[in-house]
């Protein structure tokens, strides 16, 4: 196992009816501003409770942030900011509205030229302004994570940040918001969760044994709960352990004292920024082929996660290791998500020397738990997507 550190401060409120616990974690002389996106949650009965809730504390709103938080829409919630001098932010949404709000959250307090600059020169932020999350979309772990992922239309890019002073200081999760979640978005929700265990799980096995099991209860508890969540979401108990399942996947607990891959996340942003293909889906179209690529590096591993996790018995390292990857698809295509890229565009031709030119311009050489995977591999990568 690698050394590592371990510091998660955000508090979890977590079960039936508990958004209206918010009021007790927010100062009662702040002034909030209320985050939200495109306005599902004035038809599912999220924005009252949340308004009921924050009855006593002077509140502004700003809705509108798109899936994918635009960068020109974050810098109007920017100027609200200033302008109205806010001092606590409430991200009421998915990974996107959350995402946004850690980006102003940065951005509220940084002093460089232009706010871009905390995504192009990745600077990781120390201090940022204080926010809380209601989360309405399990998927991303953005409730409990500190990093976020920002797009810009103008320039089609889509950029990673973060920072230890960006994780939100609390998060409410009401399984019951996933009542009025739609069938695509519940099924891109598993499969981005199940993908964010297999950035962190599929790699060079090196003994950390308790963050393996960690990792592959969780992708069995997905696997388990996915078809009850799809069927209905207002099954409690199919709803509650899905979304403390998306929470686990990416709150920095089975990342610790192993490599990350992230490749696949990497690969996939640049088919959002390029195609506008929802997040979760172009980690079903890059992951079996980067597994397939990658196949000799993460054979050893891809076995275990199959006799563990698929109950794959029979055959040879390879032939467990290949399997696994097959059910892998499998389970994306029983969630009715497309695993190539052709059933997304028809304009794909030249993506693969698209994206291996931008991660050489950004100097992206080598991705990958061994930063070995050059420009060159991805784009093979991209290729075997088509
Ligand atoms: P999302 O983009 O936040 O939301 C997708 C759609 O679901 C929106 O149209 C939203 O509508 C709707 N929705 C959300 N909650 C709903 C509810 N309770 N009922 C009905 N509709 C609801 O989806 P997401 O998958 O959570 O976030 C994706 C973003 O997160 C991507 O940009 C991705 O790159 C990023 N991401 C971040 C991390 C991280 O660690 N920070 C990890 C992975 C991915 P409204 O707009 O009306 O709310
Ligand atoms: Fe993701």
């Amino acid at each position: 196992m690698n050394n590592f550190e371990l510091k998660n401060p955000t508090k979890i409120i977590f079960g039936k009816d508990t958004i209206a616990q918010i009021k007790n974690e927010i100062p009662q002389d702040a002034k909030v501003l209320l985050l939200y996106g495109g306005g599902s949650i004035k038809k599912n009965g999220i924005y009252d409770q949340v308004k009921t809730a924050l009855a006593n504390v002077e509140v502004v709103e700003f809705g509108g942030i798109p899936a994918n938080p635009e960068y020109a829409v974050l810098m109007d919630a920017l100027k609200v900011i200033k302008d109205e001098k806010i001092s606590y932010l409430l991200a009421v949404g998915g990974g996107s509205v959350i995402d946004g709000t850690k980006f102003l959250s940065a951005a509220a307090l940084f002093e460089g030229d232009t706010p871009w600059d905390i995504l192009t020169e990745n600077i990781k932020t120390e201090k940022g302004m204080p926010f809380g999350t209601v989360l309405t979309l399990p998927a991303t772990g953005s409730e409990m994570n500190s990093g976020a992922v920002i797009t810009r239309k103008e320039t089609k890019e889509k950029l990673a940040m973060g920072g230890p002073g960006l994780f939100p200081e609390f998060s409410v999760l009401d399984p019951q918001v996933i009542a009025s979640i739609p069938e695509r978005q519940l099924a891109n929700g598993l499969t981005d969760a199940f993908t964010h265990v297999l950035e962190q799980y599929m790699t060079y096995p090196i003994g950390a044994l308790l963050q393996d099991r960690f990792a592959e209860s969780i992708l069995q508890t997905i696997i388990e709960v996915a078809p009850k969540v799809i069927k209905d979401p207002t099954d409690y108990e199919a709803t509650s352990n899905f979304m403390w399942s998306c929470t686990m996947a990416l709150n920095g607990l089975i990342q610790k004292g192993v490599p990350g891959d992230w490749a696949v996340h990497a690969i996939g942003h640049e088919l959002t920024a390029l195609f506008g293909i929802d997040h979760a889906r172009t980690l079903a179209v890059i992951a079996p082929s980067h597994y397939k690529f990658n196949f000799e590096d993460k054979k050893e591993k891809l076995a275990q996660y199959g006799e563990r996790v698929w109950n794959i018995s029979e055959g040879s390292i390879d032939d467990k290791a290949y399997a696994a990857i097959e059910k892998t698809e499998a389970f994306f295509h029983e969630l009715g998500i497309d695993t190539k890229l052709s059933d997304y565009t028809k304009d794909y031709d030249g993506t693969a020397e698209e994206i291996a030119k931008r991660f050489t311009d950004r100097g992206w050489l080598g991705l990958g738990e061994h930063q070995t995977l050059s420009p060159d591999k991805v784009e093979k990568i991209v290729k075997m997507a088509y």
